[in-house]
């Protein structure tokens, strides 16, 4: 008999009862080292008292009054975006994918309103995640996701990443603009080059197409910048960002130059939830703390460090581990056994992380977690490593 709860996911058998830092607490009191971070969202960790406390006081005043009314919060965290990015203008919505859908959405009215309605096609890239929603999942282009929904949606094209051939080849009358994750994380932390992210910047210019940035998982200070992009020293002419955002709360946005958002006229776009009064007090919360000085610094340290451990540590475990990639505190860990396994092992030692594609261990933990945090995960990934290297002498092999 189907469970109540519709199981959509395979579920580990853990449940949590609370959390610190980079902390998990089972109700039998076991403690997990989280580096999966609700899938890279956590991004103040747990617990965190600025943004308990921000939550608590606002909800008990007024949690949603609809789009209908001016929402302070809202003004004042689309200020604080625009004022750190390259952006003009800001849409709050509450997940990845709607954000996703909404910048397919601005690309394609910007360039109506520039007099191209014929430009409605979006290029995208093989290995791309961009959401769940009937649209969507034509822009992931992914068979797995797809199978069984029908027809897919038209107007996405696919080339591969970091391959600008491809992307000046694919780019015809009817493109009206590239979608593409500096970074992409569910394929397997490919990170796109600064070279392949800067080309893409001129060949946009050079045929007339808008640039959108999916940050949904690497924004939001992930690699040690607000956004990774920045790390390329070009902007995009629209951006969504979600995941860490509300730092656990529900919160997604699109930032947009003036030429992009301007037709999205009153009307022409909306939400129910987007942008109330809770969830930006929550994104205001993780942006006091993001935008502290030295706090995105820190991230860059941080990452640096755990990524010249987590290359010892794939030194010394060749048979096992295949070497990291990533930045900042997205990193990857390329297995050579299955990555299930891995993660299997880690789960042992009580440490929580997330499979990506290309058998890869997606380590993407709180952004606020301590030195000693990081070592204590080297150390449990070690054992976790040595533990598979003992059973399967074999891997050695490939
Ligand atoms: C998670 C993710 C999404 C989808 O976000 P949801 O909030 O699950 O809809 C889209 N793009 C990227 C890059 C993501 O990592």
């Amino acid at each position: 008999m189907i469970s109540p709860l519709m199981p959509t996911y395979n579920r580990a058998d853990l449940a949590f009862e609370r959390g610190e830092g980079a902390w998990l607490y089972t109700a039998d009191g076991r403690r997990f080292l989280d580096f999966g971070a609700g899938i890279a969202t956590s991004s103040l960790g747990h617990g965190h008292p600025g943004l308990v406390a921000a939550i608590a006081e606002q909800a008990a005043r007024v949690m949603h009054v609809s789009n209908l009314y001016r929402v302070p919060q809202a003004e004042r965290l689309a200020e604080r975006l625009v004022a750190h990015s390259f952006a003009d203008s800001v849409f709050f919505c509450n997940s990845g994918a709607e954000a996703n859908e909404g910048m397919v959405k601005m690309m394609r009215r910007a360039q109506a309103a520039a007099g191209r309605p014929e430009r409605t096609r979006i290029l995208c890239f093989d290995g791309a995640f961009h959401g769940r929603t009937l649209a969507m999942l034509s822009a992931t282009g992914n068979e797995k996701y797809l199978s069984g929904f029908g027809e897919r949606a038209p107007g996405f094209d696919h080339v591969p990443f970091n391959n600008m051939n491809a992307v000046r080849d694919a780019i015809g009358p009817h493109t009206a603009g590239i979608m593409v994750e500096p970074i992409q994380g569910e394929s397997g932390v490919n990170v796109g080059t600064t070279r392949f992210l800067r080309e893409l910047r001129e060949a946009a210019d050079e045929y007339g197409v808008l640039l959108g940035f999916d940050e949904v998982q690497c924004g939001m200070g992930r690699t040690g910048r607000l956004f990774a992009h920045e790390w390329a020293n070009i902007a995009p002419d629209v951006m969504s960002t979600a995941k860490g955002i509300g730092g656990g709360f529900p919160l997604g946005a699109i930032l947009a130059t003036e030429a992009v958002a301007a037709p999205l006229t009153p009307g022409s776009h909306g939400t129910t939830f987007g942008g109330n009064p809770l969830a930006c007090t929550a994104g205001n919360a993780v942006l006091d703390v993001l935008l502290q000085p030295g706090f995105l610094a820190g991230v860059e340290r941080k990452g640096q460090k755990l990524r010249e451990a987590l290359d010892a540590l794939a030194a010394r475990h060749p048979a096992v581990l295949d070497g990291v990639r990533g930045q900042g505190l997205m990193l990857g860990l390329r297995s050579r056994v299955p990555v299930a396994e891995l993660q299997a092992a880690a789960m042992r030692e009580e440490m929580l992380t997330v499979t990506a594609g290309d058998n890869v261990l997606r380590l993407v933990p709180p952004l606020v977690l301590t030195d000693e945090d990081c070592e204590e995960a080297v150390n449990r990934l070690d054992r976790a490593a040595r533990a598979l290297a003992d059973v399967r002498p074999m891997a050695a092999a490939s």
